[in-house]
């Protein structure tokens, strides 16, 4: 592409450091300019029309286009556009929406804290954990396990609980306060002739000898998404979280859900741990929770998690943490009407019924002589890739995703494979224009390597 003097490009090249780019290269090629957005749909600088196949970031639940979350937002700026909630001050919206967090909630939770990104909620669930610990006398239970391939963010303690080596190398993470276990996907690990169930009960045996080698009494919590997304949509095993679960309640250990890809619909139930039957003390939520129309997140805790930290609130006089932005206004307006209309036109049934013809278009494109295998949940899924003989790990993958893109079709190439989460409006006929492009762009790229 030539960039002109002065266009947006070479502008947003001159002024703009963007995230998770190389950034020498960012500084020579620039990004794709995108304009305007409407349904499933973005549409470039130059006019050209893309399916948005990850939902922005695995976020935007009502595509791009809605508009009674631009008349909400407008109403509330024009009410109040902005109000704190620290020093004994609260506002209608962040009420709303924290009662009706506490009410959908997949299992019995008691309080909402807003926050206003992923990262932040991971990491204040951290500080929560240690807050509490401290609270109830053991000094010593602060480490976090996390695990391989995890994604909660980059803030310093979300990062560290990551479990990806791109997001600790130079940064000098993770802090030592936390350790990971092995990642649950047995198409990635299971060793050659270990069944599922072996595999299994690999992962659960490597979690309690991980506790057993740190010390039980230094643990406070372990820290999943139910199916981790950032990673490479990797699925866990059958009877993993059961297990999981299991040993956690043995040691004492807390259980922090990371759902902010999963929640509010993704998996075909509100949560996905209803769908795979985990019971957490505390769920992280964020991007659909507004369709990251503003920046939303929320940590959602249990009283058993609540109480010890409102008591050291009380002994030191204040619960000494707060944003600026906690519970803004326009924010929680936006997601309490993003998740109205989520009820409303039954989006989570949507994904529920749309999800065989998904999981079933996946499987048909994995029988392309460039693909290997397919695997997901929901609206949520992915498609790897057999890269060709003198092709380096990814890069199949990342020609793939950018033939795609010359289809006019978003999508994220994550390791050897390409990911999928598109907006929970799409329809049956809308799947099948986005795997039509897949199809042709694994014959463009199959035609080009041959
Ligand atoms: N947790 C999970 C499971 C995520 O997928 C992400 C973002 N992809 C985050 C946390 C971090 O969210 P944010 O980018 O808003 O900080």
């Amino acid at each position: 592409m030539t960039i002109m003097p002065n266009s947006v490009e070479a502008r947003d090249m001159a002024y703009q450091m963007h995230p998770m780019v190389n950034l020498r290269k960012y500084e020579k090629s620039g990004g794709l300019v995108i304009e305007s957005g409407d349904g499933i749909y973005v549409t470039d600088n130059t006019g050209k029309r893309y399916i948005e196949g990850l939902a922005g970031l695995w976020s935007v639940a009502l595509g791009f286009g809605e508009k009674r979350l631009a008349e909400v937002a407008k109403a509330q700026m024009e009410k109040l556009p902005y109000y704190h909630s620290f020093s004994y001050k609260t506002h209608g919206p962040s009420i709303d929406l924290a009662e009706m967090l506490v009410k959908i909630a997949p299992v019995p939770m008691s309080k909402v804290h807003f926050t206003s990104s992923g990262s932040e909620a991971n990491d204040l669930a951290c500080k929560m954990v240690w807050y509490r610990s401290n609270a109830l006398g053991k000094k010593d239970k602060k480490k976090i396990i996390g695990r391989i391939k995890g994604y909660h963010g980059v803030t310093i303690a979300a990062g560290s609980i990551t479990g990806l080596p791109r997001n600790h190398e130079s940064f000098d993470l993770p802090l030592d306060r936390m350790v990971h276990t092995s990642c649950p996907s047995y198409v990635h690990f299971g060793l050659e002739g270990e069944s599922e169930a072996d595999f299994t009960k690999r992962m659960l045996k490597d979690l309690e000898d991980l506790i057993l080698k740190e010390g039980a009494e230094t643990i406070a919590a372990f820290w999943g998404e139910p199916v981790m997304g950032a990673g490479g949509v990797l699925m866990p095993s059958d009877g993993y979280w059961a297990g999981v679960q299991a040993i956690l309640k043995k040691y004492d250990i807390l259980l922090v859900a990371d759902e902010v890809i999963c929640g509010f619909g993704r998996t075909g139930k509100m949560f996905a741990c209803e769908t795979l039957g985990i019971e957490p003390d505390v769920l992280v939520v964020s991007k659909q929770i507004s369709s990251s129309y503003m920046p939303l997140s929320a940590i959602i805790m249990n009283d058993h998690f609540y109480q010890p930290i409102a008591d050291e609130s009380d002994r030191i006089g204040v619960f000494g943490h707060g944003f600026t932005a906690s519970g803004h206004p326009v924010a929680t307006a936006v997601g309490l009407e993003n998740l109205k209309i989520i009820q409303e036109r039954d989006l989570v049934g949507n994904a529920a019924r749309l999800e065989e013809k998904f999981l079933g278009g996946l499987a048909e494109l994995a029988k392309h002589p460039l693909a290997h295998s397919s695997r997901g949940i929901g609206l949520l899924g992915a498609l790897e890739i057999k890269p060709w003989a003198d092709a380096n790990a990814g890069d199949a993958a990342a020609a793939i995703a950018a033939a795609c893109q010359d289809e006019g079709l978003i999508i994220r190439n994550i390791g050897e494979a390409i990911c999928f989460c598109p907006p929970l409006i799409i329809t049956a006929e809308q799947i099948d224009d986005m795997f039509g492009a897949v199809a042709r762009a694994l014959d463009t790229v199959q035609a080009a390597h041959a």
